[in-house]
């Protein structure tokens, strides 16, 4: 039997800034990946890595530099303003801080309806009916629509970020950081209700977030970025049981409950800070701060290897 298209491929994704100088930061510098229908890719690395610039360039927030972005077989990196504006009904996003991605002089609920409004769908009564329904739907009563987002708790005004991002019944939901500004018990309340969101309407995630425990909860597969790149990929369990590339398993080590089972992985923990992606070191981007890093490390770029169907990683240990 065929398998059906992935919902969205991303081939040879790259976004590069042109600085005073002469210099180029390479904020992404070719990154391929894929997400099912009804399937949430999490994205990790420390801050910096590239993983939000990811996520906009795939809305095009941000203009990539190149590469091709294809949602449901529609290529949307070469779309007019126009044809795009009717694509990002289909991909929404999320933001790590809702207090500022939602006006404070706006009531909730005219926030949630205000993509009825760009759009110019529905009557205003219909608007407000629907609206009432998203509130319901993530866990708001219809009583506070009249509210202001002050008035709104931290997880609440997330709740109210992700009414907004449904409201156009989108196929793609991009989450950057959706949860790290929230206190860890709010953080769970989220997570599961973007789950149960998910089952309900199937929806696809784009998960981005630092944390790898956060993202194990939420996550079918899980690439894991360094320096603009992904360095490894695989299903989640097999991220966590058997990771292969030095990166992750010492951002692995920093994972509480991993370091539980795995006492040997505290003898790996991350040292030092990132290169800046302004003066990235040559041959593969991580030798600075591997503690397996060998001579050929210094000079060569490792390739992706493919260790296991669906598990890859770039890494020259990787035969
Ligand atoms: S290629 Fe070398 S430096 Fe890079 S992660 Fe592998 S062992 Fe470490």
């Amino acid at each position: 039997m065929l398998e059906a298209a992935p919902l969205l491929t991303v081939e040879g994704l790259a976004k590069h800034y042109q600085l005073d100088g002469g210099h180029t930061l390479k904020a992404v510098d070719g990154v391929d990946l894929h997400i099912g229908r009804g399937e949430t890719l999490g994205l990790v690395g420390e801050s910096g890595c590239g993983k939000s610039t990811v996520g906009k360039t795939i809305l095009r927030l941000v203009e990539p530099s190149r590469g091709s972005v294809q949602l449901d077989g529609v290529e949307i990196t070469g779309l007019s303003y126009a044809a795009l504006r009717q694509q990002r009904r289909n991909m929404q996003v999320i933001f790590q801080d809702p207090y500022a991605s939602l006006n404070p002089k706006m009531k909730a609920g005219a926030i949630v309806a205000e993509p009825f409004i760009n759009y110019g769908l529905f009557a205003p009564r219909e608007r407000t009916e629907r609206v009432a329904d998203l509130f319901a739907r993530v866990g708001l009563r219809p009583d506070q629509m009249d509210r202001y987002p002050h008035e709104f708790s931290g997880g609440q005004r997330q709740r109210l970020g992700i009414a907004r991002a449904l409201a156009l019944e989108p196929k793609l939901v991009i989450g950057d950081e959706p949860v790290s500004a929230l206190d860890v018990s709010v953080q769970a309340q989220v997570i599961n209700l973007m789950v149960r969101l998910q089952e309900e309407l199937g929806l696809s995630y784009l998960f981005i977030a630092h944390d790898l425990a956060v993202v194990r909860h939420i996550s079918d597969r899980i690439a894991v970025m360094y320096l603009g790149r992904i360095v490894e990929m695989a299903g989640t369990e097999a991220l966590f049981e058997t990771p292969s590339h030095p990166y992750t398993r010492m951002l692995l080590a920093s994972v509480p409950s991993a370091d539980a089972r795995r006492g040997d992985r505290r003898r790996t923990v991350l040292r030092g800070e990132p290169p800046s992606p302004l003066a990235p070191p040559p041959g593969c981007p991580f030798h600075t701060r591997c503690p397996d890093a060998m001579e050929r490390c210094r000079i060569e770029l490792p390739k992706p290897r493919q260790m296991a169907p669906g598990h890859m990683a770039a890494c020259h240990l990787i035969p």
